[in-house]
């Protein structure tokens, strides 16, 4: 796939309150500056990755590039669920990303629940590739660690 491994390091905004957190799968959205700054041809779909919130632990994450509803779909959005139990929110914290791989396109749901188990399954497939050793080098890429200081410059 074009573009990938893709870097990205932005600000944790606020969505669109959709309660993806209510069903258990938070997703951190960047804000509408760092979309901007997408390949304007990355596919939306779902991905997989690895993401760091400030200068903490690197964890596995599901990615959405979808199209964002405040812009009558005509704008893209990117929101990140990291795949690990957080103790207290963290927005306007720089979220840093490397999206790997791709997992489907963005589908239409007939139900909450085959939208939940859809999800479950997309976090599974993160999980299993994301432990393939040419997947699992990215985790440890400098890109995670820049000195002190130098985090949110870009
Ligand atoms: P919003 O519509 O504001 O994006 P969400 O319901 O999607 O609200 O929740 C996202 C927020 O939840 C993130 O901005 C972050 O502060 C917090 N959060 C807590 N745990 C996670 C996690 N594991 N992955 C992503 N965001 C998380
Ligand atoms: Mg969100």
């Amino acid at each position: 796939m074009r573009h990938l491994p893709y870097f990205c390091r932005g600000e944790v905004v606020k969505g669109f309150g959709r309660g993806s957190k209510e069903l258990g799968i938070p997703t951190a959205n960047f804000s509408e500056q760092v979309v901007e700054s997408f390949p304007p041809d990355i596919s939306t779909g779902i991905y997989y990755g690895w993401a760091c919130v400030g200068n903490g632990d690197v964890h596995k994450m599901v990615l959405s590039i979808g199209w964002n509803p405040f812009y009558r779909n005509t704008k893209k959005s990117v929101e990140t669920h990291i795949i690990h139990t957080f103790k207290e929110d963290f927005y306007g914290e720089i979220l840093s990303i490397v999206i790997v791989g791709y997992i489907r396109p963005e589908k239409n749901f007939d139900s909450l629940e085959a939208l939940i188990s859809a999800i479950q399954e997309d976090i599974e497939e993160a999980k299993r590739q994301l432990d393939l050793p040419e997947h699992l080098k990215l985790k440890e890429d400098n890109f995670f660690h820049l000195p002190e200081g130098k985090i949110g410059n870009n």
